[in-house]
């Protein structure tokens, strides 16, 4: 047993003798001091806390830091040696499986992957790097010290950045339009998100008509990593289009929780980082509780949680007054899963009661379908699936113009692969190279109609 831990017993058993027996609160006080200093047996010892994992440009980091109960000098030897086990988890199904896949998995099932010494930083954190992962691949990691209890599991999967794009990278990519198109590209700050993240808001071009492609509202689906390389290649190759219409565009507005899921997160999230769900969030018939996937969005707990009240959400604000600042003819959100969002087109459910907001809907979306050229030709119908608190719904009741969610591919075999978070960066390829031909036509040909406040 550690000397220390045995000492602060004795200290204990001393103390007790001492003490007035006839005292009712001092001896409840003596039992809770005896509580807390009562010795720990050295196979249950937590010597690791607020440990972490996560991926970095293809690597796994591991951190802990020493338990408080161990973190003076004199516990040194407690930590001399420090060991790695990591566990393979194949099985694991993204959309299906979330945390409580990896709630009793056990470290003696995995490998262990580093066994010696580190030393701590600042005497107190422990960081490891594991650079021999695969991309694509689930893991489950614990981190132990001598004698301790190995503290985790730790999931973390391996993603591509290139087809999940950190936070960072959308910044950078978006800097880089800016400089090569000085004239044409304005990057602007349009609000903070719940973590302070500067929330990007892209222009393109100068023309008052506009489109608005909106990307990520939901973190685990779709938006920088298929709304930049369109407008990117719209800039190479159909430039003149921006003497007619401009792009106003945010690639990622729920840009805490996606860059969660780039470092790592294997499980699909889809609120904010105040567990709020984006897209019911909006101030769009917000009372009304809609029942969708099993959750209402009135229940905090829910994945669809609308909020405790409408606009909530930082967020949500940005877009709002962003739409309002620049009203377009018609707005794109990317939704979907896995970086990818399809062709199928949804609009308000309560719009689609309008015949003629229908109306307008389809010459929008039956010209993004004729540049698509899609093979699918049967499924080119304008879904009405948006509820409310959604942004189609606000687009529709407040703004009066066309909105869609994009969702599914028309290609079933794509929507099997995104929905396993199987995006590779063909796939990704594909559906830029399919959204890039949709907006060449939409863009050449929208019509002149501006936006009808009501
Ligand atoms: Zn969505």
């Amino acid at each position: 047993m550690n000397k220390s831990i045995r000492n602060a017993g004795q200290r204990c058993q001393r103390l007790s003798q001492s003490f007035p027996k006839d005292n009712l609160v001092a001896g409840l006080l003596l039992l809770l001091f005896i509580f807390s200093c009562s010795p720990r047996s050295e196979n249950s010892l937590k010597l690791l806390r607020s440990a972490n994992a996560y991926s970095e440009k293809g690597k796994v980091v591991i951190t802990a830091f020493k338990s408080m109960h161990y973190w003076g000098e004199e516990h040194r030897d407690l930590y001399r040696e420090i060991r790695i086990y990591r566990l393979s988890c194949p099985d694991f199904v993204f959309g299906k499986d979330y945390e409580e896949y990896f709630s009793d998995l056990d470290f003696k099932d995995g490998e262990c992957i580093f066994q010696g010494s580190l030393e701590p930083i600042l005497g107190s954190k422990y960081r490891f790097v594991d650079d021999a992962t695969e991309t694509g691949a689930v893991y489950a990691y614990w981190i132990a010290a001598s004698a301790g209890k190995p503290t985790g599991p730790l999931p973390v999967k391996i993603r591509d950045e290139q087809v999940w794009w950190p936070y960072h990278r959308v910044m950078e990519r978006l800097e880089e339009l800016q400089n090569q198109y000085p004239r044409l590209v304005k990057v602007e700050e349009i609000g903070k998100s719940v973590n302070r993240k500067p929330l990007l808001a892209v222009r393109i071009g100068h023309e008052k008509k506009a489109v608005a492609l909106i990307g990520a509202i939901h973190a685990g689906e779709s938006g920088p990593e298929l709304i930049i390389p369109v407008v990117q290649k719209l800039l190479e190759q159909n430039s003149d289009l921006f003497r007619r219409i401009s792009l106003v565009v945010i690639p990622s507005v729920n840009c805490d929780r996606r860059d969660k899921l780039a470092a790592g997160n294997p499980w699909y999230l889809r609120r904010n980082a105040n567990n709020v769900d984006l897209n019911r969030n909006f101030p769009a018939d917000w009372d009304h509780v809609d029942q969708t996937y099993g959750y209402m969005t009135s229940d905090p707990d829910a994945q669809t949680f609308r909020g405790p009240y409408a606009a909530s959400e930082p967020e949500t604000i940005a877009v709002m007054d962003y739409l309002r600042k620049n009203k377009p003819v018609a707005v794109f959100s990317f939704h979907c899963l896995a970086s990818i969002a399809g062709e199928t087109l949804g609009i308000s459910k309560a719009g689609a009661e309008s015949q003629e907001y229908v109306n307008r809907c389809s010459t929008f979306a039956d010209l993004y379908w004729q540049g698509v050229a899609s093979p699918f030709a049967e499924k080119q119908k304008i879904v009405p699936l948006c509820t409310s608190g959604s942004l189609p719904e606000w687009c529709y009741r407040e703004l009066g113009i066309p909105a869609f969610d994009m969702e599914e591919p028309f290609d079933p075999k794509d929507l099997a692969q995104c929905a396993i978070d199987a995006t590779d960066r063909e796939l990704l390829a594909k559906y830029q190279d399919i959204h890039y031909r949709g907006f060449v036509e939409l863009l050449t040909r929208a019509p002149d109609e501006v936006s009808n406040p009501q």
